[in-house]
């Protein structure tokens, strides 16, 4: 699954909420660095894209208290995104698509997010073009390979 031509770094981060609630440390290799412009990640974010961590489950550990909301993406498969029940910090989101991969937003990790840097813009066929993106960042109008996973 060679999903990037960046390096992919190895990390040892721990970041919360806004309220302090939920905690997330995510202790591994990132396995990949997308934006994804699907309607579900505009309403998500209320801006034009996710900017996407991608981590191995097994890598990630969630401290606190989350809720959950499960929903049909544009995708067809189901996105279950988490979040801090007190305060709404989007935490987490899985897709049934690929249940073994964790995106995690990398607007979580605040300053710590220096070695970031997307190698994709995902579902571009919903991206607005308010929502400035580099021009330089390969555009694919679903997945970069619909039949993959991710
Ligand atoms: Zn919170
Ligand atoms: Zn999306």
């Amino acid at each position: 699954m060679a999903m990037d031509r960046k390096p992919r770094p190895i990390v040892d981060l721990t970041a919360s909420c806004a309220c302090g609630a939920v905690s997330v440390r995510l202790a591994g290799k990132v396995l990949s660095m997308f934006m994804c412009a699907c309607e579900d990640c505009q309403k998500a974010s209320g801006t034009g894209h996710s900017t996407i961590v991608l981590a191995r489950p097994d890598d990630v550990t969630i401290t606190g208290e989350t809720r959950s909301f499960a929903r049909p993406a544009n995708s067809g498969a189901t996105l279950t995104r988490s979040f801090c029940p007190q305060c709404g910090t989007p935490i987490a989101a899985r897709s049934s698509r690929a249940e073994q991969l964790l995106m995690l937003p990398a607007g979580l990790f605040g300053s710590a997010t220096e070695w970031y840097a997307p190698n994709q813009l995902i579902f571009a066929r919903s991206h607005r073009e308010w929502d400035e993106i580099a021009a330089d960042l390969p555009r694919h109008d679903t997945y970069r390979d619909p039949g993959a996973l991710m």
